[in-house]
């Protein structure tokens, strides 16, 4: 009879612990508030930064492009789920840094937006983020040959491009999404400082200052990536940027942004 008592009144102690961290678990559900409208600009550079990807080969109809809110540094915007080509300002949605939505109003999420909310938390520097599967750097994720810039335009990877292994992350077999937090916060820890980190067997991460720097680091990513892979079948000996080298030239580019940048976007806007 004891006994019986006492896992009664275990039991009962449970379902108050399950009823104290109700209200808990609503204020979770709910939906995080909105910092307000975003810079109309913003919003517009974003939904060209999505063709521009599309038009340069680095996104396909996956991947995704997303930029901090521009008044507050604890939500960003994204896409909706769709294909980035199809993107317009209608689709932007608002997130918090957990990538809950702020207003879904039924519209679907990209399933690897962590990457987005974890990079946003662990790197106040970055304002911007692209996730694709950028198809010249796949094989830099793989072999275990590091990706290293070989020319001017890709000083940026001069720190170093590492490679993130979602199996050695998670401790077992995933789908190979990064489709929870702590998955985003292992790559944004494998990233660490960098511009870029590739993911084993899937794509890479690019992160950047701005929309306009983000989109250039990963469009010269890939075009990196493919020229590599040219200059390694030609021969076995391949130059490399020395690190001084680079941090001279990505200083030299940097100012030169806005030229690609206006090309590239009154192309994609004007489809
Ligand atoms: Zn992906």
């Amino acid at each position: 009879m004891h006994d019986l008592g006492r896992r009664r009144f275990l039991a009962r102690g449970v379902s108050l612990a399950g009823l104290l961290a109700g209200p808990r678990r609503l204020a979770a559900q709910t939906a995080p508030t909105s910092a307000g409208p975003a810079d109309p600009r913003l919003i517009e550079d974003l939904v060209a930064a999505n063709r521009i990807l599309v038009d340069q080969g680095v996104l396909d109809g996956y991947g995704h492009v997303s930029a901090r809110h521009d008044r507050d540094p604890t939500r960003y915007l994204m896409s909706r789920s769709i294909a980035p080509e199809l993107v317009t300002a209608a689709d932007i949605m608002e997130y918090d840094l957990d990538s809950d939505p702020v207003d879904a109003r039924g519209r679907g999420s990209y399933l690897e937006r962590f990457i987005h909310g974890e990079l946003y938390k662990a790197r106040p520097d970055v304002k911007a983020v692209v996730h694709s599967h950028s198809p010249s750097v796949i094989p830099f994720g793989v072999t275990g040959v590091p990706l290293r810039p070989l020319y001017h335009m890709s000083a940026f990877l001069g720190a170093g491009v590492p490679v993130f292994d979602i199996r050695t992350a998670s401790g077992e077999m995933t789908d190979m999404l990064v489709r929870n937090p702590a998955l985003g916060r292992a790559l944004a820890q494998t990233l660490g400082a960098r511009a870029v980190a590739l993911m084993r067997g899937h794509g890479n991460v690019v992160v950047g200052a701005s929309l306009p720097q983000v989109v250039f680091r990963g469009v010269y990513t890939e075009v990196n990536a493919r020229l590599q892979a040219q200059a390694m079948a030609l021969s076995a000996t391949v130059t490399y940027l020395d690190p001084e080298e680079a941090r001279k030239a990505e200083d030299s580019i940097a100012p030169t942004l806005p030229r690609p940048w206006e090309l590239w976007k009154r192309k994609a806007l004007a489809k």
